[in-house]
């Protein structure tokens, strides 16, 4: 299919006469504009971003861009479909000139400029974690440079490419049948003549900035959870990676936690648990007062409902489990040790105590 091949000048909107500077920042526009990164699965951005990148590969090389104001597309093998018959010494048809250039727009976006992700380290209370919270976060990211726009060179400089790598950054050699490249030394791989450089960055067209955030945490979010926040990371002429924040939930002196539930331990002693009693529980939202049956064993397991955490991503509460520990007092006093000593010789072991009365039984057979 013959298609007349559009004006490169017209592809990139510029006059004839543009300099190389008008070129390249009418390039870096439309190349931004309709790179994939951008335009995912868009077949039309695809296809205008070759095109853009082609008449860029031609006309921002001063030589090529010499060859083409002569012979118009003629220069490169006619219709300019592949390199064709061209071959052997010559820098070949356009097939090839193309598949180079944009083997560097990839690369060096990729190795150089790819938008970095940062990671924050966020301790949280029990309680933020538990209840949700705000908090403001402070971190140093690379910003590009307001004074070159991360263009490296600073905008006072008339030619600021490199004259040994053109602009590129690296140079290229034959090496066997491959063609490999490696940092340009001139520039040191920054594309921008020394003397060019922008003041304010030393050429490296970003600086460290300060920045804060407000993050939002909702509430029931978990130890280990990351929470990304788009477009917070470094930021590069395509654009800004990602901040991920890594929540780790500092532990709780009293409760831990499984899911929404909420675990803890309430020791009580040998008469509460024997009498029955009323007993005041820590729970999130403060203190409240749990009934104890008479009669109620160590390692009993209550159910405070809906004293947990908000379910997260989801609807309601947890619960709050809340273990009983009967205590043995370390320490007697003369009396207590007496009323202790008159209540165990009234106490018939086998009767009411039904591990008690169990391990008995069990003990037998094992003798008999
Ligand atoms: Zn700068
Ligand atoms: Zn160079």
């Amino acid at each position: 299919m013959a298609v007349a091949k559009q004006d490169y000048y017209q592809v990139l909107g510029v006059d004839r006469s543009a300099t190389q500077v008008e070129l390249k920042a009418a390039y870096r526009k439309l190349a931004v504009k309709f790179h994939p990164d951008h335009n995912q699965d868009d077949a039309e951005a695809e296809e205008q971003f070759k095109r853009v990148a082609e008449a860029y590969a031609v006309l921002g090389d001063s030589e090529k861009r010499r060859r083409y104001d002569a012979f118009g597309h003629a220069a490169f093998g006619g219709a300019g479909e592949g390199s064709g018959g061209a071959g052997g010494a010559d820098l070949g048809g356009l097939g090839d000139i193309l598949e180079g250039f944009l083997d560097d727009v990839f690369r060096r976006r990729s190795a150089r400029r790819a938008p970095k992700d940062l990671r924050y380290n966020l301790e949280l209370d029990f309680e933020q974690a538990a209840l949700g919270t705000e908090t403001c976060i402070e971190y140093e990211r690379h910003e590009i440079c307001g004074h070159c726009k991360g263009e490296r060179a600073d905008p006072s400089a008339t030619t600021p490419e490199c004259g040994a790598c053109r602009g590129r950054g690296e140079v290229r050699y034959q090496r066997g049948f491959f063609v490999a490249s490696r940092a340009c030394s001139s520039c040191d791989g920054s594309g921008v003549r020394s003397e060019a450089r922008c003041t304010r960055c030393s050429g490296s067209g970003s600086q460290p900035a300060r920045q804060s955030l407000e993050v939002k945490i909702p509430a029931g979010v978990e130890d280990g959870a990351v929470r990304s926040v788009r477009g917070a990371g470094e930021q590069t002429p395509y654009g800004s990676g990602d901040l991920h924040v890594h929540i780790a939930v500092k532990p709780h002196p009293i409760f831990n936690r499984e899911g929404s539930d909420i675990l803890c331990e309430v020791p009580v002693s040998f008469p509460q648990a024997a009498l029955g009693d009323e007993v005041d529980v820590p729970t999130l939202g403060g203190k409240v007062s749990m009934r104890l049956p008479a009669g109620t064993q160590s390692g009993k397991v209550f159910r405070l409902r809906g004293k947990g955490l908000p379910v997260f991503g989801g609807a309601g509460k947890g619960d709050q489990f809340v273990t009983v520990v009967v205590e043995v007092p370390q320490k007697l006093t003369a009396r207590q040790r007496e009323l202790l000593q008159e209540l165990a010789a009234t106490m018939d072991t086998s009767h009411h105590h039904p591990k008690t009365h169990g391990f008995l039984d069990k003990l037998k057979h094992l003798f008999d």
